[in-house]
């Protein structure tokens, strides 16, 4: 996902930097363009510090540390993200489940030991995957996982916390148009300084990165990805991505290669991109349509394109090669 390179003229200020295990771009517009940029900067190093699973003093990994010992005080962020990470769990009915960060170890896509881990393996770790283990505490902000080797990651939703709390950043700083962009997570601030509305590239999953399959039209939106084709390894012709269906122990297959949520809170679209991809398209659709002022795009292995309804207006397709379909012909289908 990028933006169209047209949006990118006339800007205040520009910054590209590694934070969160990924590269982040700020494009801001305004006066105070580079004060809102060294304020975000130091809050986005501050959110790694707190939630990194591969920071071993941030409080995610303390929380892993002392699981099935003793429940952990943490700060209100972590302890905002580890909430809104179950609410979504149970939304999903366990698709999205930050306790499976042992399942995540297993397969290390992404790093040196990436592997596909045998099914005995798989199958012992399961045992720990249960966000029902999570056990919190209102009044001390305190959070305990019920058993030993049970481990925490909030890689699925706290990039999308981070990008809200850029976007407060920069409302604070009275920024009006801004692009936050951190690696894939986008929230898009106002409108381009022309006026016109932004418009977001939804990259196509099987080409080089900057190819899009179609374009959305957003403003004062976050529009979040995930795919199958940034963080994967390949054997034997066989693609495994990082994105783990908590029911099987292994990447998620159901057709989907990238969902889109477009979401007034990119805390929501983050974990809702991942709630969706493993759900599959038609549940996916129906939690979607569920939910007020959120919409969705999937992208199928098969080249389809499906959204919800309210997107019409906004997602343009742009790639011949995909082909629209909409909600009721998979009714239709059935
Ligand atoms: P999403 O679909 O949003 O999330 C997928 C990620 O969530 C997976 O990588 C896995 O970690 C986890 N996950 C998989 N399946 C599920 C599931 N069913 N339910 C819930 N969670 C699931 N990467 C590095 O390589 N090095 C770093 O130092 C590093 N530091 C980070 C620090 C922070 C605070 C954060 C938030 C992320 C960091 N990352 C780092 C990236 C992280 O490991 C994930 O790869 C990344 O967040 C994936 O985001 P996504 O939007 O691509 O995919
Ligand atoms: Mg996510």
């Amino acid at each position: 996902m990028s933006i169209n390179p047209l949006d990118t003229e006339d800007i205040s200020s520009i910054k590209q930097f590694y934070v969160l295990g990924t590269i982040i771009q700020l494009i801001v517009h305004g006066d105070n363009a580079e004060k809102a940029i060294d304020e975000s900067i130091v809050k986005l190093n501050e959110i790694d510090d707190k939630m990194s699973v591969f920071k071993d003093s941030s409080e995610v990994s303390i929380i892993n540390s002392k699981a099935g010992i003793s429940p952990c005080v943490v700060s209100e962020d972590t302890y905002f993200v580890i909430k809104k990470a179950v609410a979504y769990s149970k939304l999903s009915y366990g698709a999205f489940d930050p306790t499976i960060r042992p399942v995540v170890s297993l397969w290390g896509i992404n790093t040196e030991h990436a592997r596909i881990p045998k099914a005995h393996e798989i199958k012992s770790d399961m045992r720990f995957i249960d966000y029902k283990d999570i056990i919190s505490n209102d009044k001390k902000k305190s959070i305990k996982l019920r058993n030993e080797y049970q481990s925490l990651d909030l890689g699925a939703i706290a990039k999308g916390f981070a990008a809200d709390e850029v976007k407060n950043i920069l409302v604070e700083n009275n920024i009006k148009n801004a692009i936050i962009d951190l690696g894939g997570n986008i929230y898009a601030l106002g409108n381009n300084p022309d006026g016109t509305l932004w418009n977001i590239g939804i990259q196509d999953p099987i080409k080089e990165r900057g190819e899009y399959v179609g374009i959305v039209r957003v403003q004062n939106k976050s529009v979040v990805t995930s795919g199958n084709y940034e963080r994967y390894f390949m054997k034997e012709g066989k693609r495994y991505h990082h994105i783990i269906n908590p029911m099987t122990g292994a990447p998620s297959e159901n057709g989907i290669i990238s969902a889109t949520v477009i979401s007034e809170y990119s805390i929501d679209g983050d974990a809702l991109t991942t709630c969706v991809y493993v759900m599959g398209i038609e549940k996916g659709l129906k939690l979607i349509e569920s939910i007020k002022g959120v919409e969705a795009i999937f992208i199928t292995l098969d080249k389809k394109v499906y959204t919800t309804t309210g997107i019409r207006d906004t997602f343009k397709l742009t790639n011949e090669e995909y082909t629209y379909k909409n909600k009721l012909e998979l009714e239709i289908a059935k």
